[in-house]
């Protein structure tokens, strides 16, 4: 999605879940988080009489809508929200989404219906998920801090179309993604060398 204004200070997370999974993930992944990414990481619970916009005749939540109203919703100055489904979601062009967010957004969102190894008539597979979903996370993050796709399949900017190439990519950013992310994404990435 285009760019607006600089990427926001991420000086927290704010965990939201919409719709959860029924194993209630939001505990696991705000630790994990704030621990991945040395940065405060908290549960909020949504408004009650939240909107949750559909994408008619398709039993999926319209991502992009979902993500407007995320990012309309009062926040902490400095934080950034993560949204979290287990509905799945679309777009009027394109069939689904792992995830959305908005270069320089306030807001990132995440479906984990696509993650779970169930949808595939798999298993279940808590690590798995957990894991997949973190590394969604991550991606969309790193849109909000304003960095676009990467071409390294060991940054976990490249695409993913499918959950097979989610997990063929890497799970860090590449030192090309890193040294234009915010600082709170990606620690010391921005010192500048030193010597001559
Ligand atoms: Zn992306
Ligand atoms: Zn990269």
């Amino acid at each position: 999605m285009r760019a607006e204004g600089p990427p926001p200070a991420f000086a927290e997370l704010e965990l939201l879940e919409v719709a959860p999974h029924p194993e209630q993930l939001g505990p696991e992944l705000a630790a994990r988080l704030s621990q991945r990414l040395q940065l405060p990481c908290r549960l909020a619970t949504p408004p009650e009489d939240l909107l949750i916009p559909e994408l008619a005749g398709r039993n999926q939540i319209d991502a992009d809508r979902l993500l407007g109203v995320l990012e309309s919703l009062p926040r902490r100055s400095g934080s950034v929200r993560v949204g979290l489904t287990h509905r799945d979601m679309g777009h009027l062009i394109f069939t689904h989404f792992f995830g959305r967010a908005r270069h320089g957004g306030h807001a990132v969102l995440v479906s984990t219906a696509r993650l779970d190894p169930t949808f595939y008539g798999m298993t279940p597979d808590h690590g798995l998920l957990i894991d997949r979903t973190l590394r969604e996370i991550l991606h969309e993050l790193g849109h909000a801090g304003g960095v676009g796709h990467c071409r390294d399949w060991e940054c976990v900017m490249h695409f993913a179309a499918t959950v097979e190439d989610l997990e063929l990519r890497g799970d860090t950013y590449c030192p090309r993604c890193a040294a234009v992310l915010p600082e709170a994404l990606a620690p010391g990435a921005r010192e500048t060398p030193r010597g001559l």
